[in-house]
């Protein structure tokens, strides 16, 4: 049996990074960007106004007040997108929307509700002007030649815009992994069937393909296949001509889990079987060729807590993100939990804020039974192997979902 760190290590370590690809930036969103994306111009690209007002250079109108205003010439108008050329004088302004491009010889922006007009050629204005006030710089926001996002780094909602406005139409990124998930069970029917006695829905293949997506890799359920050596043997075959193949129940040490075995008369190379943690012990690892094959526990909160501990962490590998994105911290617990075994625990929880502290309570049953027990949490609970116990009052990790 291997502890949680060695297993993930294990993993990591037979993991690749998968070849990158060329997609459209419309269609990049979640991907991870597979090389460091220099910028080729500054953004903005010219000064430009942040208010609507009169553009005007500040030298002569620093010390401008209610006594002694100015009167300026109004001489013309830089709308947005349609900038005015000419070179103008201390004694004129130029009116100015937002995003307009601040003209040659102005160095300031006065709001027009600080502006009073005279007429339609002249204002006066009666409060000091600052240089630079109200103008966004040139390259304020990205200097040309500098890095704009790392690879690795997850493509958002902002970074598409970054990328949009230096004018990248296509992005590079890394492939996407492709996940077979398999289901096995003699008591398992697909979820449109109805269960006889005995039987039950196949529940979570459905709940792999969405943690699948959600991870932003392609998952395939390639159904059910009964505990039978030889029906077994064959699908899980059928199965392999992916990035990785998940395998759910049929891997603990009952009369009819034969998942193990099977994937050794395959040639999958077993690099470890059973993991020290709960719940997801019986968790099995191998690699055949360029397949990662994962034997999931069946019980549903085990297959959950697996999948997110262990294959999620592959999957991200696969697809070259580099930036962790879990966000752990402490709480306090707000119960006794007895724990009593020497195994990683991940329980079930609610965190939330009182009186300023964060607080967490679990949700209730932990069997690996129940999955309402993960539908209601928000968070995992995380107790180390040398805990026994955690007192009402305590400090415990939690990550959240
Ligand atoms: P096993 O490891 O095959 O003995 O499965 C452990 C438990 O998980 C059993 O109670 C199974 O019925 C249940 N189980 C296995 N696979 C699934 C599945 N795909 N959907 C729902 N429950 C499952
Ligand atoms: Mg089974």
């Amino acid at each position: 049996m291997v502890n949680v760190e060695e297993a993930l290590q294990t993993i990591l370590s037979h993991t690749p990074v998968l070849k990158r690809e060329e997609v459209r930036l419309c269609s990049s969103l979640g991907r991870t960007l597979a090389r460091d994306m220099v910028a080729g111009e500054n953004l903005p690209p010219h000064d430009n106004s942040s208010m609507d007002g009169y553009a005007l250079a500040s030298s002569a109108l620093r010390e401008v007040s209610a006594t002694h205003p100015a009167f300026l010439s109004v001489v013309g108008e830089a709308r947005a997108g349609k900038p005015f050329r000419p070179r103008i004088r201390t004694d004129q302004a130029v009116r100015v929307m937002t995003g307009g491009v601040v003209p040659a010889g102005a160095d300031a922006v006065v709001p027009t509700e600080l502006v009073t007009i005279v007429d339609s050629r002249s204002i006066m204005l009666s409060q000091p002007v600052e240089a630079g006030q109200h103008i966004r710089r040139a390259g304020e926001d990205i200097v040309r030649g500098e890095v704009v996002l790392r690879a690795g780094q997850v493509l958002g909602p902002p970074h598409l815009g970054i990328l949009a406005s230096l004018g990248w139409k296509k992005v590079p990124v890394y492939k996407v992994p492709t996940v077979h998930i398999l289901a096995t069970g003699d008591e398992l029917v697909p979820i449109g069937a109805l269960p006889a006695e005995g039987q039950i829905r196949n529940s979570t293949s459905v709940m792999l393909e969405a943690y699948v997506s959600e991870a932003g890799a392609e998952p395939t359920a390639l159904g059910i296949a009964t505990d039978d050596k030889r029906k077994l043997r064959k699908k899980i075959q059928e199965g392999l001509n992916a990035h990785v193949l998940l395998i759910t129940g049929g891997v603990s040490v009952g009369a009819y889990d034969f998942v193990g075995a099977v994937l050794a008369e395959i040639g999958v190379d077993v690099k470890f079987w059973k993991v020290n943690v709960k719940p997801g012990k019986p968790l099995l690892f191998g690699v055949l060729d360029d397949t990662l094959v994962f034997g999931l526990p069946g019980n549903p909160v085990s297959t959950c807590i697996t999948f997110l501990r262990f294959v999620r962490p592959a999957l991200y590998k696969m697809m070259g993100r580099v930036f962790d994105t879990a966000l752990c911290f402490r709480a306090i617990i707000d119960h006794d939990i007895h724990k009593g075994d020497t195994r990683r625990q991940y329980l079930r929880g609610i965190v939330h804020q009182t009186d300023k502290e964060w607080h967490v309570r679990t949700t209730g049953s932990q069997s690996s039974g129940v999955l309402s027990s993960m539908a209601k949490a928000n968070c995992l609970i995380m107790l180390p192997e040398d805990t026994r116990a955690v007192r009402a009052g305590e400090w415990v990790d939690i990550e959240l979902l």
